[in-house]
């Protein structure tokens, strides 16, 4: 008899997603995570100076009311969210912004000569972006719930995943708008994997917005967690486990890790020719970060951009997919892709009053050891003249800290192995990629599809495997609060 019916290990959204559905199905789950607070990629902490509340990873949300598993979670239930009108927002040279508002006609309007060819890509996505949410959340090698979504999405995946990814606009703004957030996929521009990536997280800045959860990201996890353990389950924090063998007996293990930790944890137990698999998956480029404590706001040339809960730095569409070109080839930018969140203009318990954070990373060659305080304060003044004089105190963290901080980051790669359109398919294998060939042994990190972002999926996908194979229970249980 077996101490437990499920273990996981790691505790980032997806080991926590596996555990509420494992432990809403009846079964007794044990959670064991390596650092001594529960969350992966989703925690906050004082990372500067006290009172300064920092998503030391995740910030930003866009997955947040699309997923699948959020929806049947409740998670607006749960935790307090802000929607900011401003999604995202990309400052231009001379004081000028592309903004991608919450309201996708508003966006069109500012967009000008453009607008109607914004307004094409994105309305038939938005009107379908729960169906798209759901073809997108799974592997791409089944048969898909919605083919016609899927359609829509691929043949604007096509479009701007190709050379001729400017044929439909005219202007600078509205290219530039969608660079900005293709580039979150830390890959080459154009491509097929940064477009999908970006008509994503477009569609959904359109349809539910991109939501900033009240007291940070770490509000999300601990929603979770508190309903794995209302739900019987048990999580024990600073429990680094180094093999399979030194778990619990139970009927099914759940890896919220890597690739290259399954094939650590499990040693010789690993089938040659899945180890084979295992081995090729391939770890992306990185990143680096800065947390900043400010004695204000920060002073955007463009005044609107105070509203905006994200924005993408770099300038035009060319100067971006120069600068990720450079990150490809294993080079430090000279004029860097900064991402930047500013949630204590929206959530005034994120720091003292009239002070303010500010989140912000860029994109460098994996395993890089670089401090990006000094690139990333300059590519925020060019845009925010006087920036610097704000700032009380920052923490940075290097590509390979965080490797030190979450051994699921790779050499830096935020992403659980890369996102390139090969490994969107196969991640890390093609059919049923969250079952091992290991009885009883289940991947279900972003390793596994859909890949990154915090939206609890490749749990989700994992449990339901594990239902099925290792349970014989086909449907899943009530998830909600
Ligand atoms: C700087 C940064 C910014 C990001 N920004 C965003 C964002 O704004 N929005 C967004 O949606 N996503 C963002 N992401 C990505 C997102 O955080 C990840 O995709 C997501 O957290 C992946 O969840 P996961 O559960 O698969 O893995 P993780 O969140 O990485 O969790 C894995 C957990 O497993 C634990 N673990 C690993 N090995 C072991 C072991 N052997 N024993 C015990 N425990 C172990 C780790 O300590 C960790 O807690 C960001 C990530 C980073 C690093």
């Amino acid at each position: 008899m077996s101490e437990f019916d499920a273990v996981v290990v790691g505790s980032g959204p997806n080991g926590l997603a596996a555990a509420v559905v494992l432990a809403r199905a009846g079964l007794s789950v044990a959670v064991y995570e390596k650092s001594a607070t529960i969350g992966g990629g989703a925690r906050t902490a004082e990372l500067t100076l006290p009172g300064f509340a920092h998503d030391v990873c995740s910030a930003v949300h866009p997955m947040a009311f699309a997923s699948p598993f959020f929806r049947a979670f409740g998670i607006r239930d749960r935790v307090d969210f802000v929607v900011p009108e401003l999604s995202y927002g990309q400052p231009l040279d001379g004081g000028r912004a592309a903004l991608a508002w919450h309201d996708l006609e508003r966006t069109a309007t500012d967009l000008g000569r453009d607008g109607g060819a914004w307004r094409r890509l994105f309305a038939p996505l938005v009107e379908h972006a729960t169906e798209l949410a759901q073809v997108t959340g799974t592997s791409l090698a089944r048969w898909p719930d919605h083919p016609a979504t899927l359609a829509r999405f691929g043949t604007r995946v096509l479009e701007q995943g190709s050379f001729g990814w400017n044929a439909r606009f005219r202007d600078a703004a509205a290219p530039a708008l969608l660079t900005g957030v293709m580039a979150h996929s830390i890959q080459p521009m154009p491509g097929l994997a940064p477009a999908a990536a970006g008509l994503v997280l477009a569609t959904h800045a359109h349809a539910g917005g991109w939501p900033i959860p009240a007291g940070g990201s770490q509000a999300i996890v601990d929603a979770m967690a508190a309903d794995v353990l209302a739900h019987g389950g048990s999580i024990t924090t600073g429990a680094e486990i180094r093999s399979l063998a030194e778990l619990p007996s139970s009927g099914a293990v759940l890896l919220d890790t890597t690739p290259r930790a399954l094939l650590a944890l499990a040693g010789d137990r690993v089938p040659r020719g899945y180890a084979r698999s295992l081995r090729r998956f391939r770890y992306g480029n990185a990143v680096a970060k800065v947390d900043f404590a400010l004695s204000g706001p920060v002073p955007w040339a463009n005044g609107e951009l105070r509203g905006a809960g994200t924005l993408h730095l770099g300038g035009t569409r060319a100067e971006v997919a120069a600068s990720e070109s450079e990150v490809a080839a294993g080079r430090m930018p000279a004029s860097p892709y900064v991402l930047v969140s500013q949630p204590s203009g929206f959530d005034a318990s994120r720091a003292p009053a009239g002070k303010h954070v500010l989140w912000a990373y860029t994109h460098v060659p994996a395993a890089s050891t670089a401090d990006a305080t000094e690139s990333i304060t300059a590519q925020i003044e060019r845009f925010a003249p006087g920036f610097r004089d704000l700032i009380l105190a920052s923490a940075s963290k290097s590509a390979v800290e965080y490797e030190s901080y979450n051994p699921n980051y790779v050499g830096g790669d935020i992403s659980g192995g890369a996102p390139s359109l090969a490994q969107l398919l196969r991640r890390p294998t093609l059919f049923e990629p969250w079952r091992t060939p290991m009885r009883g042994v289940y991947l279900a990190s972003s390793s596994t599809p859909p890949g990154p972002g915090v939206h609890g999926l490749g749990g989700l996908n994992a449990a339901t495997s594990v239902l099925r194979h290792e349970f014989g229970i086909g449907s899943l249980p009530h998830l909600g609060p």
